[in-house]
């Protein structure tokens, strides 16, 4: 017999009290692709499809499963759900709002699952000092619409790039950097117990800007032509980093660090977070950071839990182990299609976009291939991708 749970009025599926359905379910593809993990049956809500999501007292857990059409390559595969936020009427603006407490004060692992602009002078050849000086005039001015300048050539080196990788449009450019960085908090019905103690866990990072972040998780995939692809588009990206599918290749993750890219944490072996105890789930934390530190020589400060699944020990050793952040997603993409983690299934300004280092042996396409739908989705709809470090 199973023991009475905690928590009354959820429902006992697989050892995970469900405390409440998600509105609106629906079969979304996971972080790895929509199967079923740890043997759990599904939740099935209202919706059409054999999606759920869990929420225990613990603050662990949360599955969902979908008929994703990709594989998953670890055992162990979430999926993310559609969720309507409580309260959450308007979808702008103030999702971010500091709410009062989950009802239980417990976490919802709600899931489911250069144009470099060298003004080249040469100071010797000058044959008077007038030309030098006219010359040294000349060249401030040039300095001064430089900024201008450079954008546009940029923008049409990256016209010339979209051609050549066979994007439908352009990518639109990112504004600047925010000289201000956003204020950010956990999403509501995020957040463990204690939860201010804890780094922030988000999907969305508050903003106006008609931006959104793209993340790129495990590492499996090592495409030399994606890395060709992001550099010549200049398309910013982050990645989180699983050690045990890394690990044959350094130097691939090395090339893409010296591009620009921030490698993070998504642990050393990209196990169930909550099922570990807090010295295991320290280990696979802070086994990466060191990992990380050593083979990159630079540890992260962003970390990202296998499958969005997390309770308080998983929050506590991130932090011990030096993590400031634990950006989530509020969207996913494939090779073709997006899913989307709000009821609405569209974007909004500072979504962080989940997709995978992925072949052809787990979806259908390439990396480049991924990166030509999202692209296209994400431009349509009139944003550009920004880089998530400018907003940290
Ligand atoms: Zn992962």
């Amino acid at each position: 017999m199973l023991a009475a749970q905690p928590g009354g009025d959820g429902q006992l599926l697989g050892g995970v009290v469900v405390a409440e359905r998600v509105e609106e379910g629906a079969a979304l593809g996971g972080e790895e692709g929509g199967e079923v993990f740890g043997g759990h049956g599904s939740i099935v809500g209202d919706g059409p499809a054999p999606a759920g999501v869990g929420q225990s007292k613990e603050g662990g857990t949360a599955f969902a499963v979908s008929s994703g059409e990709s594989v998953c390559r670890v055992p162990g595969c979430a999926a993310m759900q559609l969720v309507r936020q409580k309260g959450n009427k308007s979808q702008q603006g103030h999702r971010y709002a500091a709410g009062p407490r989950g009802r239980f004060g417990v976490a919802v692992a709600a899931l489911l699952v250069a144009a470099l602009g060298t003004a080249c002078g040469s100071g010797d050849a000058g044959p008077d000092k007038a030309a030098k000086e006219k010359a040294a005039k000349a060249a401030g001015a040039a300095g001064a619409l430089g900024a201008a300048e450079k954008a546009k050539a940029a923008q049409q080196a990256r016209v010339v790039a979209a051609k050549k990788w066979g994007l439908r449009k352009t990518p639109l450019a990112a504004p600047p950097a925010p000289k201000e960085k956003p204020h950010i908090t956990t999403r509501d019905g995020f957040e463990v117990e204690d939860q201010e103690e804890y780094p922030n866990v988000f999907t969305t990072i508050p903003t106006e800007d008609k931006v959104v972040f793209l993340t790129i998780d495990d590492g499996s995939e090592k495409d030399p032509e994606f890395l060709k692809m992001m550099q010549e588009l200049k398309i910013p990206y982050t990645a989180f980093l699983s050690d045990y599918v890394v690990r044959d290749n350094y130097p691939y993750f090395k090339q893409m660090q010296a591009a620009g890219v921030t490698l993070n944490n998504h642990t050393l072996n990209h196990r169930y977070m909550p099922g570990l105890s807090y010295e295991q789930q320290r280990e696979e934390i802070c086994g990466q950071q060191d990992t990380i530190q050593k083979q990159f020589g630079k540890r992260p400060t962003l970390f990202r839990p296998p499958y969005g699944n997390y309770n308080q020990d998983t929050l506590r050793a991130a932090k011990s182990c030096g993590i400031k952040a634990v950006p989530l997603w509020n969207a996913e993409a494939f090779t073709n299609r997006m899913d989307y983690r709000e009821w609405d299934r569209d974007l909004h300004p500072g979504d962080i976009i989940l997709t995978h280092f992925r072949g052809k042996e787990d979806w259908k396409g390439t990396m480049p291939d991924m990166i030509r739908h999202v692209m296209k989705t994400v431009t349509d709809k009139g944003y550009a991708v920004a880089r998530l470090e400018d907003y940290l």
